[in-house]
């Protein structure tokens, strides 16, 4: 058994503050403990309060309220367990880990240790872990949120791939799905070695049955030839509203010529026997051209022939055809010289508020007169100018006549609104539009905040990451962007989160058909605007022309409008007396 001075001489050279006590006995009863050692460190902790001598019953307070020493110290004798407690003393400012162990000899050994370091990572790590609990659930419902969302998006990008591909009158596919489908085929039939052919036509005297009966009468029509041409669909014939009374076939791996005069005989012998009475051209790939917009209009020259001929008929393209055709290029060089004496101009339609009708801004438009042509729309001769690669210098004249008069109207009107700018994809992928278009900016020395740029989904179709990278530029400047035409093309709401955009512009072909009964576009739009408006885009309504139009666009909370309703593209010195009466009102 160790005597105390033996325990003592080990005692005083450890780091913990311990003491030793031993029991003070009433009538064999123990009563209190008297200390009879105090170590080094012990000494130092309790800043010398405690020392031999003392009874635990005299200092306890001093240490803890809330722990007693003094059972402690029975119930280890008793048990002979070591006892532990940790508590936070408040005189010391600390938490401290006591330790009670009986030790041979009835001598009750006390150690006090600080563990106020472990405490307090204990505590930080509860915190966190409290913390990280918050995250988690709060992670738990956002994911929920972004899986509804997702699944929404999913939606509303089936809807707008069907309305982009379909005609709503008739449920046939339409132009967009043409042209995206001729290409398709012309790489197939290449690879394949094989021709495809395409009728194109339209209903003979439509215009009259549209006079006489009724436009009613004349959707009526639509719909019915829409069924016959559905019946003669199969794997390799496909019918596509082309627009108006227009329809083409598509006739798929055809032998030649003849085979396509055979069908389009058959598409007119089902609709004759209807009482529906039509004109129409053929043009076959890879014979008559290898281009879809030349096929398009080689059918359309021999439709032209067709009705020359007595209408009810088709014709096919037949070479002679191709000189007129070269006329075009009677157009390319017009446009060349137009371009050189300056006989383009620039039109602004105005955009305004849906809500409030306050002017936010224009639309540069271009605008062409021919003495011999008269006016040409740029819905013609933009895609000549594209071809023809006319459309960058075209373009370049654009953005510095619209710079010029952003800057003219900030000095007249303290113009406060802005000027959008159409950008072709052909312009756009050029290597230096970015830099020409920031020295432009430069030079012309406006507001750079006052100017936006309307691009199209064509230019994501080649090279999305540098778009992106051109698009980022363009915003880090603090130039709007837009995107036309949502709606019509490659629509796809993904695209969206992708581009810096600021705002969108939503199709004139959707604003057309919103107050229609069935109201499909009505709640395709209505869905658009709401999603697009919670990323924080503007949305603009194109092509509202009616005062219907106009509430539907109000109840969907889109933010602007622009249309024939409240005003046409008109010349710069007619948009000056709207700002004007504007003068101050403009919101940007
Ligand atoms: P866009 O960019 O979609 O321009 C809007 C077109 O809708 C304009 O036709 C405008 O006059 C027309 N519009 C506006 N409100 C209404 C309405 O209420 N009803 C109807 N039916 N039409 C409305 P515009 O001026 O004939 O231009 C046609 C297209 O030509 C433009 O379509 C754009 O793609 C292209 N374009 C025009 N100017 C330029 C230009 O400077 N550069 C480029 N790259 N393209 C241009
Ligand atoms: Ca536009
Ligand atoms: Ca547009």
């Amino acid at each position: 058994m160790l005597e105390l001075s033996e325990y003592k001489t080990i005692l005083d050279t450890i780091p913990a503050a311990v003491i030793i006590a031993v029991p003070v006995k009433q009538d064999e009863k123990i009563t209190d403990f008297s200390i009879v050692y105090v170590n080094e460190c012990f000494r130092n902790l309790t800043k010398n309060f405690i020392k031999e001598g003392v009874l635990f019953s005299s200092f306890k307070e001093k240490i803890s309220q809330d722990i007693n020493w003094f059972d402690m110290a029975v119930e280890t004798i008793k048990t002979k367990k070591t006892i532990e407690e940790t508590f936070y003393s408040h005189n010391f400012s600390i938490w401290i880990q006591l330790v009670e162990k009986c030790v041979p000899g009835d001598y009750v050994a006390v150690s006090l240790t600080n563990v106020s370091q472990a405490k307090e990572y204990e505590s930080a790590l509860s915190e966190q872990n409290k913390k990280l609990e918050e995250v988690t659930s709060q992670l738990k419902s956002s994911r929920l949120n972004l899986d509804s969302q997702l699944k929404n998006i999913q939606q509303l990008n089936e809807q707008l791939l069907f309305a982009a591909y379909h005609d709503s009158l008739t449920d046939l596919y339409n132009r967009s799905w043409l042209s995206t489908m001729m290409k398709v085929q012309i790489k197939e039939t290449t690879e394949k070695n094989e021709k495809f052919g395409i009728l194109l036509f339209d209903i003979d005297n439509m215009k009259d049955i549209n006079d006489s009966r009724g436009h009613n009468a004349g959707d009526e029509l639509l719909k019915q030839v829409a069924t016959i041409l559905k019946l003669m669909e199969s794997k390799t014939v496909t019918a596509t509203r082309f627009g108006g009374d227009e329809f083409v076939l598509l006739y798929k791996n055809i032998k030649d010529r003849d085979e396509a005069i055979e069908i389009s005989k058959k598409a007119l012998r089902f609709l004759n026997a209807e009482g529906i009475g039509i004109s129409g051209g053929i043009s076959i790939f890879p014979d008559d051209s290898k281009k879809t917009e030349d096929l398009l209009k080689f059918a359309d020259m021999a439709k032209i022939e067709a009705k020359k001929n007595g209408k009810n008929n088709v014709a096919c393209f037949h070479s002679l055809m191709q000189e007129k055709f070269l006329s075009k290029l009677n157009i390319e060089t017009k446009m060349s010289k137009a371009m050189a004496s300056r006989n383009f101009q620039l039109y602004y339609q105005p955009q305004f508020d849906a809500k409030t009708k306050e002017l936010r801004g224009f639309e540069a438009l271009l605008r062409w007169y021919d003495s011999d042509l008269g006016w040409i729309s740029p819905e013609q001769f933009i895609p000549l100018a594209e071809e023809t690669h006319l459309v960058v210098p075209l373009g370049d004249w654009v953005m510095t006549t619209a710079l010029a008069t952003i800057k003219e109207w900030e000095m007249k009107f303290s113009f406060n609104g802005i000027i959008s700018v159409n950008i072709s994809p052909v312009q756009f992928v050029q290597e230096d539009f970015i830099e020409k278009l920031f020295k432009k900016i430069e030079k012309s020395g406006i507001d750079k905040k006052h100017l936006e740029i309307e691009i199209t989904e064509g230019v994501l179709i080649d090279n999305v990451e540098d778009t992106i990278s051109k698009l980022n530029k363009i915003r880090e400047q603090g130039v709007g962007l837009s995107l036309d035409d949502f709606g019509t093309g490659y629509s796809s709401l993904r695209y969206l989160q992708l581009l810096p955009l600021t705002t969108l512009k939503i199709d004139k072909s959707f604003v057309s058909n919103i107050a229609e009964k069935d109201g499909f576009e009505a709640k395709l739009t209505e869905s658009i605007i709401s999603l697009v408006s919670k990323m924080g885009l503007n949305t603009i309504a194109e092509g509202v022309e009616n005062e219907e139009q106009l509430k539907m666009i109000q109840k969907f909370n889109c933010r602007t409008i622009q249309g024939f309703l409240l005003g046409k593209p008109m010349p710069k010195e007619q948009c000056e007396k709207l700002l004007v009466e504007n003068l101050g009102k403009t919101s940007s």
